[in-house]
């Protein structure tokens, strides 16, 4: 075996690549810090907390752009912990919801589900889970604040297979709940960990026999010893066994409960999850499979961030590495163009400071400087030529016409929704009918103002959006598109590769048009 080969085999086991999936507020800004204060990232705590300090601030677009230029620094996080390097990537929720995120999904290996004990399964969760889904990634579920009365553990787990679709393996199980909480039960290791003093901060991990183990009525009173082994011994006559291969194509979710502002359960989740959670692995091309210990460098981008800085302007393309080793300075084919690129400037997002990276392997995220030559989606690879399938589009749920003020600038106009078409932040669509209309999808709202914003301020044109009622989108196949069908809370448009896509008004609207033409198929993503 070559050096680099060797190399590479041992710096892809060590890597684990994954993005937190949540509903606003279920804490996902609190365990990412935790999980960073893990290894060791303290700088990087600290630049979540600026982040989230700005998060509610006003919509005006300086605080849009600081905001994004705080989110984009943590955008990918890297910490080192037992011998892993972990990458955590940022999936932006709130008011920044947007396509960037579902894309984002793409770039990881594994998902962390989390849920607010109180809350359950929220919308937000729902699509971000039916992304991995289908991507069939491995999903870890956490149940966080489990110092806050909330539902039971039962009941979110009947919630997890009702809503997702998908059966949960505890891992762990809680010993009491809200004020009651006492410690976390370990089902794999056999240990608990008990949160002790008055105000549970006294962290106690404790080896024992198994949930029986009178360790645990000494220490939490029988009362609850009684509740956590009845709990126990149903699921482990009536819950489903631990399944590797089942959790790797994400049919079984392992379940940890815990809280992540307490540092309760997380120090398990953590390493049960980084044994569990899969490396970087094999990845599709046209041209067949590309394996991350591949010598040669391959990657493809999911994502472009312009503006950070407003003293340069510059935007910066977001690349996944699928395989090889990047080393700064190296040459690489930039596929769809044909052309010979060379890497000298890529930035990695530690801190606010931009970090130059050196060297990085699959699994690792680089941002290049991008002078305009990249696209979402477009692959990079070294030697022959590797061309990552082309990522998802996603269906949008909030619409908009629009129009120029100035007729006169309709070709700086056109060069600006092409250009903000190719980086992700709008769908353009066109009207069927007799007016020749434009319409602008988008999945947050955020991306409309960018687009205003960037319009007027990069191609000196003012655009006039007016908000449409429609909330579904879905790309329609099939020989008997009958386009009349379309014109009750519903409209017939073309994407920018002339396909048809339909919008509705409501889920009645479209229901009714998918039983009318029964032929006819209605995606989600586009074709
Ligand atoms: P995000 O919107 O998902 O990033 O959520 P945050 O991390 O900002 O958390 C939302 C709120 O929940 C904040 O007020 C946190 O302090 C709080 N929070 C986070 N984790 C816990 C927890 O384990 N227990 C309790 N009680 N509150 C928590």
């Amino acid at each position: 075996m070559s050096k680099l080969s060797e190399q590479l085999q041992e710096e892809v086991a060590k890597r684990r690549t994954f993005a937190i999936i949540s509903h606003p507020d279920a804490g996902k800004t609190t365990l990412t810090e935790k999980l960073l204060l893990f290894g060791g990232a303290i700088r990087l705590a600290g630049t979540v907390k600026a982040r989230k300090a700005n998060r509610h601030a006003t919509s005006d677009w300086m605080e849009i752009e600081k905001q994004r230029g705080i989110s984009v620094t943590s955008s990918v996080m890297q910490f080192d912990y037992n011998g892993h390097r972990v990458n955590i990537l940022d999936t932006p929720g709130h008011q920044d919801f947007s396509e960037d995120t579902y894309r984002t999904l793409t770039a990881a290996d594994s998902a962390v589900m989390l849920i607010d004990v109180a809350k359950g399964v929220e919308a937000q969760t729902i699509k971000l889970f039916q992304v991995c889904a289908k991507r069939g990634i491995p999903i870890f579920t956490f149940i966080n604040k489990l110092d806050r009365e909330g539902r039971s553990p039962f009941d979110l787990m009947e919630e997890l297979e009702q809503v997702l679709g998908i059966r949960a393996v505890p891992m762990n199980w809680p010993i009491g709940m809200g004020r009651d909480l006492c410690g976390i039960y370990d089902r794999m290791k056999n240990q608990v960990e008990l949160f002790q003093g008055d105000d549970h901060s006294n962290i106690q991990v404790q080896k024992v026999e198994d949930y029986q183990d009178p360790v645990i009525r000494d220490m939490a009173g029988e009362f609850l010893h009684n509740q956590l082994c009845e709990e126990l011994e149903l699921l482990d006559v009536a819950g489903d066994p631990f399944d590797y291969e089942k959790v790797s194509r994400g049919e079984l979710t392992p379940l940890f409960f815990g809280s992540a502002i307490n540092n309760f359960g997380l120090q398990t989740f953590l390493e049960n999850f980084l044994q569990l959670a899969p490396k970087p692995s094999t990845r599709q091309a046209t041209e067949g499979p590309v394996a991350p210990t591949d010598e040669k460098f391959s990657g493809y981008v999911f994502k472009i961030q312009a503006n950070m800085n407003p003293a340069h302007r510059d935007r910066i393309a977001f690349l996944r590495i699928c395989s090889g080793k990047f080393t700064r300075g190296m040459s690489v084919k930039h596929v769809r163009v044909g052309k010979e690129i060379k890497l000298a400037q890529p930035q990695q997002f530690l801190a606010q400071d931009r970090d130059i990276v050196e060297e990085a392997y699959p699994g690792d995220i680089i941002g290049l400087f991008d002078p305009g030559i990249f696209r979402i989606g477009d692959s990079l690879s070294q030697g022959s030529e590797v061309t990552f399938d082309e990522l998802p589009t996603f269906s949008p749920e909030i619409f908009a016409r629009v129009t120029v003020k100035n007729a006169l600038k309709h070709k700086q106009y056109q060069k600006g929704v092409d250009q903000l078409t190719e980086e992700g932040t709008i769908q353009v669509f066109t009207s069927t009918g007799v007016f020749d209309e434009t319409i602008l999808g988008v999945v947050g709202q955020l991306q409309f103002e960018v687009f205003e914003y960037r319009m007027k301020a990069e191609y000196g044109v003012d655009v006039q959006l007016q908000r449409l009622t429609f909330q579904f989108a879905r790309w329609v196949v099939g020989k008997d598109i009958d386009p009349t069908k379309f014109r009750i809370n519903s409209q017939l448009v073309k994407d920018k590769k002339d396909n048809f896509v339909a919008l509705f008004e409501n889920e009645y609207a479209m229901r009714t048009a998918m039983d009318k033409m029964p032929d006819v198929q209605f995606l989600e993503t586009a074709p």
